[in-house]
This record gives structure tokens, sequence and C-alpha cells, in this order.
């Protein structure tokens, strides 16, 4: 309401030069921003460093009244407001973390029309008073950043994001920009349809991200593989290492510092200040690697990240894509590396069927971690295939994934597949013993373990059958055989289980193309990566 009447409003690129200093718009910026400014709704699917933020902010600073951001980031929303606010942008932000004092102060202000940006945690908009204080200000639009959290069908689904739906009945006037730098084809819809956004127009940006090469490689002794990576392409770089857990975060980071390397570790489980003072360092200063579980990184705007390393299976290639697209916002030359064993399939698998949650959930998780494991295991280009996995076309080649500078080569699997089936065939019968992968390659590859022995497998027929193969490529083709749904893992055992599909291949009807694990340079491979 005390907008200066007389004003003419400036351009949105008289906003971009002087508020934020850039000279031009990138990619689709400028049609993005005329659509808001003209009063319309917008999809906006663009990835990581691309350029979202001032696609909402800009159009705030140009129409009337204050643009409302609705954003799941709370941790991170002080940050913001700082920052916008050394470029002499108006924001606050309402979230749980404030004292009322804090609180009152931002809504008068935003009743005074003061503000040109306010940050709102989700659940917020769910309570009455936030609505009528909303109304008594003027709202110039909405903006809903990380829209794939309404998705159920994702994997980052925020309940609270359900009610957005609602934003179009209760203040049809107000454009509203959706933002998110994760949608597959379904996700992308689900945001369109429960957000209302019917007469959106849709901007998808390529999701390609030239300049990070990736690279997935067999898991043999991670901590050393990690270490290799850095003194020999990453040494000072700032760089983000992913693990599953809070104790593995701890001890990669210790044996990293032990190793010379500047790490700190970020979880959920250390206290607040910790958090903050470890997050504040990786931002600040150079060539800190910052050992994460993926409690961290959301949001983090630090453009210099040389790599991003994970030492786990991501659960699903939007998780991956999401965090290795933390590497090189600033465009230069940055690695994605994911090391990745038959441990991991064995430990998610399990962890899907130990979830909460009813079957159409567990399907749902394991349909993510399918998809994640064929990306793993592809032959062809991995830029390929991630980007089909969103929808968008690539013709492969990309030249700057490990399987186009290396090709992998396919070999025939299918007698190997059989071998390593019936072995498990014949120990089904003892299916409440831990007869895990180590012991079943044991007896193809014809070790008399004590075990073995103990448990008098030496005398089944399939003892030493496999000993054409080293036990390595045994734990490949284990390892593969889990990844395509052709055996399964007992959770409670950790027994290896047949699956239907396995029925198949030892009745002889389908054959099982296998990929050969490049061979680790310089060193025999270990079995304790898994
Ligand atoms: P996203 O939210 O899509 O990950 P950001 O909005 O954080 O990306 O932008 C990434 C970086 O690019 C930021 O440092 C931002 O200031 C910068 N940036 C955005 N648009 C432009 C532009 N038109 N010209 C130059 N830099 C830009
Ligand atoms: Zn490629």
């Amino acid at each position: 309401p005390t907008a200066p009447a007389l004003a003419v409003a400036p351009t949105p690129l008289e906003v971009l030069r002087t508020v934020f200093g850039y000279e031009a718009f990138r990619g689709e910026q400028q049609q993005i921003i005329d659509t808001v400014v003209a009063g319309g709704d917008a999809l906006v699917l663009m990835p990581t460093g691309g350029g979202k933020s001032l696609c909402y902010q800009i159009p705030a600073l140009v129409r009337r009244g204050t643009g409302v951001v609705v954003s799941p980031l709370i941790a991170l929303m002080q940050d913001q407001v700082d920052a916008l606010e050394t470029l002499g942008v108006r924001a606050g932000f309402l979230n749980s973390t404030q004292n009322p004092d804090e609180r009152r102060e931002v809504e008068r202000a935003y009743r005074a029309g003061e503000l040109d940006l306010l940050y709102l945690a989700p659940e917020r908009l769910g309570v009455p008073s936030t609505a009528r204080l909303l109304d008594e200000g003027t709202i110039a639009l909405f903006a809903i950043d990380e829209a794939h959290c309404v998705s159920q069908w994702g994997h980052d689904f925020r309940p609270d994001y359900l009610r957005l739906g609602e934003l179009a009945e209760r203040w049809p006037g107000v454009p509203r920009i959706a933002l998110t730098a994760t949608a597959t084809r379904q996700t992308h819809e689900e945001i369109a349809t429960r957000l209302a956004l019917t007469e959106a127009r849709h901007f998808v940006a390529s999701f390609d991200r030239p300049n990070i090469t990736y690279r997935i490689v067999p898991k043999d002794n991670p901590f050393r593989q990690l270490l290799d990576l850095l003194r020999a392409e990453h040494a000072g770089d700032a760089g983000i290492v992913y693990c599953l857990s809070r104790a593995s975060v701890e001890k990669t980071a210790q044996q990293l510092v032990e190793n010379g390397v500047r790490a700190l570790p970020y979880h959920a489980g250390l206290p607040s200040d910790v958090r903050a003072a470890h997050q504040a360092t990786f931002l600040r200063e150079d060539g800190v690697v910052m050992v994460a579980t993926i409690a961290f990184g959301m949001g983090i705007d630090k453009p210099d990240v040389r790599f991003v390393a994970h030492l786990d299976l991501p659960k699903s290639v939007e998780g991956y894509y999401q965090e290795t697209g933390r590497a090189g916002r600033d465009g230069l030359p940055s690695t994605a590396w994911l090391a990745y064993g038959l441990s991991d399939v064995v430990q998610q698998r399990r962890m899907i069927a130990e979830s909460d949650g009813d079957a159409a959930h567990r399907r749902r998780l394991a349909a993510h971690l399918d998809a994640m494991l064929a990306l793993c295991e592809t032959v062809e280009c991995r830029r390929a295939q991630l980007l089909r996995y969103f929808g968008q076309d690539h013709p492969g080649g990309c030249g700057a994934c490990d399987t186009c500078q290396n090709p992998p080569q396919a070999w025939d699997g299918t007698i190997a597949a059989q071998k390593l089936l019936s072995a498990v065939y014949r120990l089904e019968r003892e299916r409440n013993q831990r007869f895990g992968v180590g012991h079943v390659v044991d007896i193809l590859r014809g070790k008399a373990t004590p075990k073995i022995t103990q448990w008098r497998h030496d005398e089944l027929t399939v003892f030493g059958v496999g000993d054409d193969l080293p036990e390595a490529q045994w734990r490949s083709v284990a390892r593969q055989l889990l990844a395509q749904g052709l055996l399964e893992v007992d959770p409670a055992h950790g027994t290896l289980l047949l699956t239907e599909a396995s029925g198949d291949v030892l009745g002889r009807r389908r054959e099982v193309p296998l990929r050969h694990d490049p061979r680790p340079q310089g060193r025999t491979t270990s079995r304790s990566g898994g």
C-alpha cells in the first residue's frame, strides 16, 4: 500500500544490472520473468546453478507488493535474507527458529509494505493467522521453491507442500511461479496438477551439466579410492563427500584429516552450532572438503565445489542428480564420482524391505533404487542415461563420463549366472543360516574354508564349478544379478535367495549380459569394500 505511486517501475533488465550487478539474462530467465511480471503463472525446471532465484526475485522487485517465497530450506533463510540485504533488497522470513519479537517485527514490516521479499516455511501457510497476515499487505507473487517436494512419487516429499494447491483459490489474482532442479516427466506433471498450475507456462531447461564429468567405479577399498581421487585430481579443491550414515561421516572425515585433507563432518546428529560453523567454514574458506550425509547441501550456493564424491549408493537418480549438481555451479570442470559395490545393493534392498509404509511405498522405493542401479551398471554413456531418466534426449557419446572415456566390455554372463544361481538354490533349504555372497563365492571357487567343511558344502555338485573366474569377478556377477533383480537378499539373515526371474535363467530361457568391471589401477582387488 505504501509503494510510491508516482515512481515508474524499473524494467527487469534494469533491476538485473543495478541491483544484482549482472549484464545479461541467462537462458530463459527473461521470458520467465516477463511471464510473472505480466501476472502469469510459471513452472520452471532448471538445473542447479541455472539461476532460478532471479526468476522470482526480479518480478518481486518489479511488481508492486511483496514476493512471498515458500521454501523448505529453513536453515538457509537467514543467509538468503542477509545476502539480499547486502544488495539493498528488503527481505525477511518467518519460520519456527524465530522468537516472537523477531516475528512481530517481520510482520509489521510486511504490513507496512516495507518488504520486497518474504520467505516462508511451508507449514506457516497452513496456519490461519499467516493467511490473515498476508491479506493485510500486498502480495506481488508466490514463489514455490523446491517444488518437487509436492510430489509423492518423488524422493523428497513434504506433506506441507500439498496445501500449496490452495493458494490459487485463496489468492486467485496473484501470479505463482514454481521452481525445481529435479523432475522426471512424472514428477513434472504431478507438480502442475497438485499446485493447480493449469494455466502456467512451462519452462524446461536442459538438465545437462556439461562441465561435470560423471564416474561410477566399483567399490574396492572405498577410502583408499577416495584419497587417490583427491590426491590425483583434486588436491586443495573444495568438495563434498556423501556417506549414508553418521558414523561413516565421522570416520571418513577423521581419516581424511589424518591424511592431510582439510575435511569437516556434517550430519543431523551434530549440535546445531557445530553444523552452522562447519557450513560457514565450507562456504567462506577455500579448499574445504565437507563430509556429510544428504542432510547437507540443499540450497547451498558455493560456486567452486570441484567434486562431489559418493561413498555409498544414493537411493534414487533424482537424489544422485541433485547431489552431484552441487559441483561446478561456476561452469568450470568438475567431477561427480561414485563408488558402488555389492554391499550397497544388499544394504539398500534390506532397508527397503524393512521400511515403514505400505506395499506401494516399498514398490516406489524399489523402482527408485532400480533406476539408480541401472545407471551404475550401464555400458552406455552415463550422461545420456541420466538425461533420459528426466525425459530429455541425448545422443550419447558425451566424452565426459567414464563409460565414454573407457568403454566397458560387455560379456555373456549366462553360464556364470546359472552357476551362481544353482549354488544359491542348493543353499535354500538352509535359508535361516547366514550364507552371504562370500560363502557362495567360496563354494563356486572350491575353497574349503572351515565354514564350508562344517556345512559339508564341499560335497555339493556346484563346489568348485566356478574356479575359472577370479573372486572379484564373481562378486561383480552377484552384484549385477542383484541389480537386475535376478537375486535377492533375505533381509533377516543376509542370505542370498532366488527370485521369480531367476527361474528363467536356470531354465535357460533368459540370457544375462553383464559388464566387465574395469580393473582398479595398480592394486589387486580386495574384498573389504564389498
Ligand atoms: P539455482 O537456484 O538455479 O541453483 P541460483 O539462482 O543460485 O541458481 O544462481 C546460481 C548462480 O548464478 C548465482 O551465483 C547467481 O547469482 C548467478 N546468476 C544467476 N543469473 C545470472 C545471470 N543472468 N548472470 C550472471 N550470473 C547469474
Ligand atoms: Zn558419456
